[in-house]
């Protein structure tokens, strides 16, 4: 008989958005619940993130007055995604992600707003103008326990300004483009970080919580009250099946150490993807492929999927991420993330050849992968460069570089990253691209800005790209002329906020077979799943919104199962 050096209802493997409130839920309904997390912090990316999360039709974008349905997302998804997800699934997110928006307000103190923020297809049908993207709200560091707070997974550093300092989505939006108000918003921002004098003596880290990091300390909180454990330095290492092919369990490495743990009811694979483990990238993902250029952070090594793939699972979409066109500083763990650099006005990508080749301001994923499909041995858009001019550099930031402050006083690390000249020959010289076909790219971009119309891409001419448009730049808000000196230049990289091919589910999250079979007592969301977003990236919010659905309704089945 074997040994178990632990007996709980439901294990959760990561602590991502979607296992936190798988956790919840099941902790919630009198499971014994464990949470498993590999690394010493808990969050997961998720706790990195934005903590936008896409949930169509909630009862916050009905009562700002909204008109939307569970009809209306699909309508949009399927047109997205074609054949690759089955409707059920689809059927299953739409349908559920305000049940899940109600059911995590009703058992924590998470909470989530509607926000006109644009659908990133917003001219397909069923798109919207905005109010499917939900903003969470903050929390303070007083408000968690101080051993929560010091394990908590802190955000991206480029989702703060100056990479330090934590601003809120309606914050940070016009101080992005100085819009009306910017100065206000900035001394309060800047207050409220350096107004708290006794924790800037004792460290830069501030104690205002916002974006994906609030999601899991609210979680955190939640978990805590209803009963749930979670253990830090843990890793999943194998599942476990019983004779009848049920899951019963899981060895665990705990601190160094293997356990046996036996799951009564069933494992919740929430671990992620698989971006940070080159193996894997060489394998699945196409185009030279490089796992520095995730902005992800390090522990999603693909574990759960591989678990899951030994045991008989069959996988999805192993070649698709949430792409998105990244940087590198010099000495930061992770890639930094263009998320709207590149719809601001006066700055261009161009590949090794010194052509541009894509609408820069389309959403982040169409982007990233635009960079991989252009690719070709005789012009490399694998990396590419982003070019902008003294003016661009002055208004507006762009990856590690801040806007007004001047070159000297910009950080090393950034001053590093980027190639910079007083002409634009000169800096195709530093970036080794050829002179005259940079400035004849460039005058052509200067002749749209003048006209408002890009003739090559359209840039400007969807919802989207026009959502991060600086207003006060006409005719088109996404294009100016790059003629002021000095130029600079950064190289950008077709990187990923995570990878989203993993174990197929179906619309209950349970990790099915090679014959298409469920496997009892082993579900799967978040990126260890195949998304349900195809290969499609809706709006923001598409990755956390199905991970804590579909946690919510593995819950429910598991819960529910004879
Ligand atoms: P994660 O949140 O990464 O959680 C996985 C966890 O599993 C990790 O903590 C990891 O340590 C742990 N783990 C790995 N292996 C094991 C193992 N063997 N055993 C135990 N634990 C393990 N998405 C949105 O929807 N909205 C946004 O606004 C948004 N903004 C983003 C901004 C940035 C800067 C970045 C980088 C990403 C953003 N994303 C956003 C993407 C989103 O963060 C990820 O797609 C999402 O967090 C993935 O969730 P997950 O639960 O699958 O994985």
């Amino acid at each position: 008989p074997t040994q178990w050096d632990k007996e709980v209802d439901v294990l959760v493997v990561g602590s991502g958005a979607g296992a936190m409130a798988s956790a919840l839920f099941a902790s919630d309904r009198g499971a014994r619940t464990l949470i498993v997390e590999k690394s010493d912090l808990y969050g997961g990316t998720s706790a990195t993130s934005g903590g936008g999360v896409w949930i169509p039709a909630s009862d916050s974008a009905l009562e700002q007055g909204q008109q939307d349905s569970p009809d209306e997302a699909f309508t949009y998804i399927k047109e997205l995604v074609g054949n690759t997800v089955a409707d059920g699934r689809i059927r299953a997110f739409v349908e559920n992600a305000r049940v899940m928006k109600r059911e995590i307000e009703a058992r924590s103190d998470l909470r989530f707003t509607a926000i006109p923020y644009t659908d990133y297809q917003a001219e397909k049908p069923g798109g919207k103008m905005g109010y499917r993207s939900h903003a969470c709200n903050t929390i303070h560091a007083d408000d968690l326990s101080p051993e929560d707070f010091a394990t908590l997974r802190t955000t991206h550093k480029s989702a703060m300004l100056f990479g330090k300092i934590p601003w809120t989505i309606m914050e940070s939006a016009p101080m992005i483009t100085r819009g009306p108000g910017w100065k206000g918003t900035m001394a309060r921002v800047l207050w409220r970080y350096y107004g708290d004098i006794a924790q800037r003596l004792k460290s830069p880290r501030s104690r205002f919580i916002v974006f994906g990091s609030a999601i899991a300390a609210h979680l955190k909180n939640a978990l805590n009250r209803s009963g749930g454990e979670l253990w830090l330095r843990t890793a999943l290492v194998e599942l476990l099946r019983g004779p009848d092919g049920a899951i019963e369990g899981a060895i665990v490495a705990r601190e160094g150490k293997q356990m046996r743990i036996r799951t009564r009811k069933g494992v919740i694979l929430g671990a992620g993807g698989f971006e940070r483990n080159q193996a894997m990238r060489d394998k699945y993902l196409p185009g030279d492929s490089r796992e520095t250029f995730s902005a992800s952070q390090e522990n999603n090594t693909g574990d759960a999927i591989q678990a899951g793939m030994r045991i008989g699972a069959a996988t999805d979409l192993m070649d698709e991420a949430w792409w998105a066109p990244t940087v590198r500083v010099p000495g930061e763990d992770t890639a930094r993330p263009l998320f709207y650099e590149r719809a601001l006005p006066g700055c261009i990508i161009v590949n090794q050849a010194g052509e541009r080749y894509m609408n820069e301001a389309r959403s982040y994923d169409i982007a990233g992968k635009a960079m991989i499909d252009a690719d070709r041995p005789d012009a490399r858009s694998i990396p590419s460069w982003i070019i902008f001019d003294a003016r661009f550099r002055k208004k507006y930031p762009m990856g590690p570089i801040i806007p007004l402050l001047p070159d000297f006083l910009q950080s090393p690390a950034a001053r590093k990253a980027w190639r910079k000249a007083s002409t634009v020959a000169g800096l195709a010289r530093k970036i080794g691209v050829d002179p005259e076909r940079l400035e004849r790219t460039i005058s052509r971009v200067n002749r749209f800005a003048n006209t408002g119309l890009d003739e090559d891409f359209g840039r400007g001419s969807a919802p989207y790209d026009r959502y991060y448009g600086d207003q006060s730049v006409q005719p088109n808000p996404n294009l100016a002329p790059l003629d002021q000196p000095p130029f600079y230049a950064l190289e950008v990289y077709p990187g990923d906020i995570g990878t989203k091919g993993g174990l197929a589910t179906d619309e209950a999250a349970r990790v099915l077979d090679m014959t298409g079979q469920p496997i009892a007592g082993l579900y799967a969301i978040g990126n260890t799943a195949a998304s349900v977003m195809g290969p499609s990236y809706p709006g923001a919010g598409s990755t956390l919104a199905p991970a804590m659905t579909f946690g919510m309704l593995a819950v429910q089945d598991m819960l529910e199962a004879k």
